[in-house]
């Protein structure tokens, strides 16, 4: 599931692209019915907090989506492409779109999550229209619903939160940490990469209750948050190793392979999904285990 990283980048994409203009929204195969609601009006923002966008088209509708799973965006210039997949939504500026051209490039269409470094990408400037499919939610919100869901989410590391909140629901708090962190109403926008790696770099274990986090830890894992998720939304992948651990970096020095500026695939992470592989730092085996439905990750060495 895209984490808030990923979520962020698509609304200033989206912001970049289409605020303060006259939008075409639709959903041309009978899968959104509000297009009614939002077509034709300017689009006056693009808001993301945690994992969740809002489209604010004025008059209170606010256009709610939420990628869950499955969801993702397409993106491009030129004419709109014939409509295929299971399309939820296009939302398109008339302006842009050229509908003369015949389509030659096929639809820029982004590679799994966190295996596209965004190096394709197009401008967002250049963006013309934008295609939907597969979300858990599209639907138009008025104001009070809009606002009832951020009352419901926790501060969201990238909207310049800070972390008081989040130390006041851990000091009351007997779960273990690992879960408090995945918990959207305790902190929005942190999913299952960014919570293994956020406490390996602490080096605390998942297991510990959030009342016996020290406040200390928690402001330095929030200081982090922030750094390593605005990190992800420029270059798209997850990257939460430093060079010094990487093992291309201390076999080969600058000279190595991972040392040019790219990171291999198989040293982005410290824990997340390398069980069964040695620590990057001590050599001990990282660990896998379900926590509350979702697997957790971690080195019961360093995470002790
Ligand atoms: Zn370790």
């Amino acid at each position: 599931m895209p984490e808030g990283n990923e979520i962020h980048r698509w609304a200033e994409r989206h912001e970049t692209a289409f605020a303060g203009k006259l939008v075409r929204v639709d959903g041309p195969q009978g899968r959104f019915t509000d297009s009614g609601l939002l077509d034709g009006r300017k689009l006056r923002r693009v808001m993301a907090v945690g994992k969740h966008l809002g489209y604010d088209f004025g008059a209170g509708r606010i256009l709610h989506i939420h990628l869950g799973l499955q969801g993702d965006f397409t993106e491009g210039k030129g004419s709109l492409p014939p409509v295929k997949g299971a399309l939820r939504l296009r939302l398109w500026n008339p302006a842009a779109v050229t509908w003369t051209e015949i389509e030659t490039a096929p639809a820029l269409r982004r590679l799994r999550y966190s295996q596209n470094d965004g190096s394709k990408e197009l401008p967002a400037e250049q963006i013309a229209w934008v295609e939907l499919r597969g979300p858990m939610d599209c639907t138009v919100y008025d104001e009070r619903r809009w606002n009832e869901l951020l009352e419901r989410l926790g501060p969201d590391p990238l909207n310049g939160d800070g972390p008081e909140r989040v130390l006041e629901r851990m000091a009351k708090s007997r779960k273990p940490v690992g879960a408090l962190l995945m918990d959207q109403e305790v902190a929005a926008g942190i999913g299952n990469i960014y919570r293994a790696e956020l406490l390996f770099r602490a080096r605390l274990s998942p297991f510990v209750p959030g009342r016996e986090v020290p406040a200390a830890v928690a402001r330095s894992i929030w200081k982090d948050a922030k750094a390593l998720m605005r990190a992800g939304m420029v270059d798209r992948r997850i990257v939460t190793t430093e060079k010094r651990d990487r093992p291309s970096y201390k076999l080969m020095g600058d000279r190595g392979r991972g040392s040019l500026g790219v990171v291999l695939p198989e040293e982005l992470h410290y824990v997340y999904r390398r069980h069964g592989k040695p620590c990057l730092v001590c050599g001990a085996e990282v660990k896998k285990q379900e926590m509350e439905g979702r697997n957790l990750y971690w080195c019961p060495s360093c995470q002790a």
